[in-house]
């Protein structure tokens, strides 16, 4: 199986949220498994220093946007066993920040060609095209409308697409004029069931019914996504394409997220569980919070914005301070939620701390050293969040939707099974309710300590869902795995 996989992040390159962290593990974890994937990306001028010195120059090319020709270099450079190539254009990749530009549609046009541009170039030709959000979305219908019986005789006429959207909210959604302007698409393509979306043309939508199989992150997601409430106005193509339409949760690395590595401040592990509330003190000390172990710490790391379920604490934050604990939220994003947050903290000294930056360390710091990590989304497609809290023994209150429904088992009283507190309707109370309903069991030494451990003790590492992907990849291919 040979699988090119088209991101727009991957760590440890460039990253802006969990879609990063999938592509810098996943096709690690489908390279264990026998298949030839490899990545491609653009190469952003954020990429730090020391990987862009590995690197090594394979050649050039050009990509055709209509009315001129643009060229672009392709890099490469195998990390952790996985090659990644790079598509170098300073005009578009060499930029304040990855997204958010005047012309994100034709710098990710330029993009979608490029992934198609460089295989026979580099000399690979996949089986599979595993696209991934909206800034590959054109890439299946490119295929479709100019490669694949068009070009290098044959080259691309056996190659088909997946689709994985990690996040609905986002589509790339654009004017018209960019389908003869910019993209070179036929008018014929730009109609209800293809790209067209409100008289504008919706990359993400074109990834929907142009690919051959649509995959999110999680099943409740998935079948979220074709109601009206979580759609964001493509439930209605996501319903048609729910045949081809399923969920596969991700995973987390847990190499790199291991609390036995010297990454925090004490490592640990589910033998010797005390050592935890150690790095509970320390954080403690960091973050300017009252050093007292006993009480309980949550924490909260996340993008500041409305899908993170950040109003609902913005109507709780002061109730919550009163009662006896302590919140670190690490996150950056839109400044009413920073405001927020830095108003708090200087209302509650020693009880709040708000670290509005974004910061690696600090954040395993924080998964290690908090009691509970809080996370009451009003959707969320997978969520990592929760995963790497799990991981450090951090148990984790959350609301029931997406990947949260499907990772955390609620805990219960009676039988001591369960990894966490949740709740299901979006609403400020029944989240109170549930940090109360931890807060009431984290005082009971004995069965705090039976869901830490139930809570180090899952297995979400990518080897379940590697073999997930691995089986869709023969699917579409139209291959029969008898196991
Ligand atoms: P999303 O992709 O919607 O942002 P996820 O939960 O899937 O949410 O992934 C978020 C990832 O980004 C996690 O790895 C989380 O630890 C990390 N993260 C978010 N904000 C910060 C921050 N301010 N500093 C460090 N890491 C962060």
């Amino acid at each position: 199986m040979k699988v090119w996989f088209a991101v727009s992040e991957a760590a440890p390159f460039a990253k802006t949220g969990g879609l990063a962290d999938v592509a810098g593990s996943l096709p690690k974890a489908l390279r264990k498994h026998g298949i030839d994937i490899r990545v491609v990306m653009p190469k952003y001028s954020q990429i730090p220093q020391q990987y862009i010195n590995k690197m090594s120059f394979i050649g050039y090319t050009y990509v055709n946007l209509t009315w001129r020709r643009e060229y672009y270099g392709i890099f490469t450079l195998e990390h952790e066993g996985v090659p990644f190539y790079f598509i170098d254009n300073e005009r578009y990749f060499n930029r304040d920040w990855y997204y958010g530009q005047v012309d994100d549609g034709e710098r990710f046009t330029f993009f979608c060609k490029s992934v198609l541009e460089v295989l026979p170039v580099i000399g690979f030709r996949p089986y599979i095209i595993h696209c991934n959000d909206w800034q590959t979305g054109l890439v299946s219908v490119l295929l479709d409308a100019h490669y694949r019986y068009y070009r290098n005789k044959g080259f691309y006429q056996y190659i088909h697409t997946v689709m994985t959207i990690h996040n609905l909210k986002y589509q790339g959604i654009f004017p018209k004029e960019m389908m003869d302007e910019i993209i070179g698409l036929g008018w014929e393509y730009f109609h209800p069931d293809g790209v067209e979306f409100y008289n504008c043309i919706n990359f993400l939508k074109a990834g929907i019914a142009y690919s051959a199989k649509v995959t999110t992150v999680s099943r409740t997601y998935a079948e979220e996504i074709k109601t009206g409430f979580y759609g964001e106005n493509l439930d209605g193509i996501l319903r048609k394409r729910s045949r081809d339409l399923c969920g596969i949760l991700n995973g987390i690395d847990y190499g790199e997220n291991d609390p036995l590595t010297p990454n925090i401040y004490v490592p640990f592990s589910v033998n010797s569980i005390e050592d935890k509330q150690k790095n509970k003190v320390l954080l403690q000390k960091e973050a300017g919070l009252d050093v007292n172990p006993e009480t309980p710490l949550i924490g909260i790391i996340s993008r500041l914005v409305a899908q993170k379920g950040l109003d609902l604490i913005d109507r709780m934050i002061a109730e919550l301070l009163e009662m006896d604990l302590q919140l670190i939220v690490l996150g950056a994003g839109e400044k009413r939620y920073e405001d927020m947050f830095l108003w708090a903290q200087g209302a509650f000294r020693g009880k709040m701390s708000a670290n509005m930056r974004y910061d690696h360390v600090l954040a395993q710091r924080i998964y290690s050293g908090c009691d509970m990590f809080l996370m009451p989304s009003l959707f969320e497609p997978c969520g990592l969040g929760q995963l790497y809290a799990m991981r450090y023994g951090t148990v984790p209150i959350v609301r029931e939707t997406g990947g949260l429904k499907d990772t955390v088992i609620p805990y219960n009283e009676y039988t001591g099974e369960g990894t966490g507190f949740t709740f299901a309707n979006y609403n400020a109370h029944e989240m109170k309710d549930a940090v109360i309903r931890a807060m009431r069991v984290y005082k009971d030494k004995e069965k705090w300590r039976g869901i830490v451990t139930n809570c180090m003790q899952q297995d979400f590492s990518w080897e379940r869902s590697a073999r997930e992907y691995g089986n869709l990849y023969n699917q579409v291919c139209g291959i029969t795995v008898t196991k």
